[in-house]
């Protein structure tokens, strides 16, 4: 819709837009199947301390094997999943999956850090995700200290009150809660003061171009820092370079994300990876 307003149209029925509408229905149907039928699956992203550059723990991210359009990524059909209120389910399906494969990777001493999930608006408005979340560390026996959720300024500010009375319970669980695409917001720093974050995600788009633009280094390192002063710890996403790694360990991370250091991986891959690091 955004798109076709882009491009100055004024006709409401441009054809264009009616494939755009229905291809929409079609995924929104699909997707309300996706579960029962077993399409969905976590992929799961390393994340490494800065300065020892060991997994502390992972990102999972979902994926969708669609049998038509093949592998979908998550901002394909998430959206969708969002206006639709599938998002619940499948919320609570990826909370279940990531503590159940993260308490496994516990028991064969593969990976004892933390699974990070991502969490949307629309079940940042469900008073039931405590008991949700609550569910899914109960059912898995993963501690509450080893899950994290990470939440993004817009889920969280567009229903303020309810989300923040949500994100004190799932905290006090033991739960920690991470700022994710930290900086592209509008209301950076109130956010930071509403909620009492313990990390904070500088967005990819300042960590790609900081080398080289001195508006994007300073960015970081004022975010970095604004992260210590509340307490938190500062992750820096979308690493893809050494040199990347190595400024913005420099500049005080504590925890860096990205490909150079491990693309996101389907379990069996991610343990491939572990093994591997096990041996070196
Ligand atoms: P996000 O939470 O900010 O996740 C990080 C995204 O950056 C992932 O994209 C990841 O593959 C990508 N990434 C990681 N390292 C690099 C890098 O070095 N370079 C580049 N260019 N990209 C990197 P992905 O997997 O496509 O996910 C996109 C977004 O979809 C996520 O952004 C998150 O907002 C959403 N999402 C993914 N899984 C879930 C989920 O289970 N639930 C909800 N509600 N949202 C999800
Ligand atoms: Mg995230
Ligand atoms: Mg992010
Ligand atoms: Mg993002």
């Amino acid at each position: 819709q955004a798109k076709s307003a882009g491009r100055n149209r004024h006709c409401f029925f441009v054809p264009e837009m009616n494939i755009e509408v229905s291809e929409r229905l079609n995924i929104e149907n699909d997707l309300r199947h996706a579960l029962a039928h077993d399409e969905l699956r976590l992929h799961y992203q390393p994340v490494v301390d800065a300065k020892s550059k060991m997994i502390v723990g992972c990102e999972a991210l979902l994926r969708w094997q669609h049998p038509k359009h093949g592998f979908m990524q998550p901002d394909r059909f998430i959206p969708i999943a969002e206006e639709s209120d599938l998002i619940i389910d499948i919320g609570q399906w990826v909370l279940e999956q990531a503590c159940q494969q993260a308490r496994k990777w516990q028991d064969l001493g593969l990976m004892t850090g933390f699974v990070a999930v991502n969490v949307s608006a629309r079940q940042l408005r469900e008073p039931a995700l405590t008991q949700t979340v609550q569910k899914a560390l109960e059912i898995s026996g993963l501690l509450p200290n080893k899950l994290e959720l990470e939440l993004t300024e817009g889920s969280v500010l567009q229903g303020t009150i309810i989300a923040r009375r949500i994100l004190d319970e799932i905290q006090g669980l033991g739960v920690r809660l991470v700022a994710d695409d930290f900086g592209t917001g509008y209301s950076s720093l109130s956010f930071l003061k509403l909620f009492r974050f313990d990390k904070v995600k500088i967005d990819r788009e300042f960590v790609r171009d900081m080398l080289s633009d001195q508006g994007d280094a300073a960015i970081v390192k004022a975010t970095i820092a604004m992260a210590h002063a509340f307490g938190a710890t500062a992750v820096g996403e979308g690493v893809e370079t050494a040199a990347q790694a190595g400024v913005i360990h420099h500049c005080g991370c504590d925890q860096l994300q990205g490909y150079f250091f491990g693309r996101p991986m389907s379990v069996s891959d991610l343990q491939e990876f572990l093994h591997l690091g096990a041996l070196e």
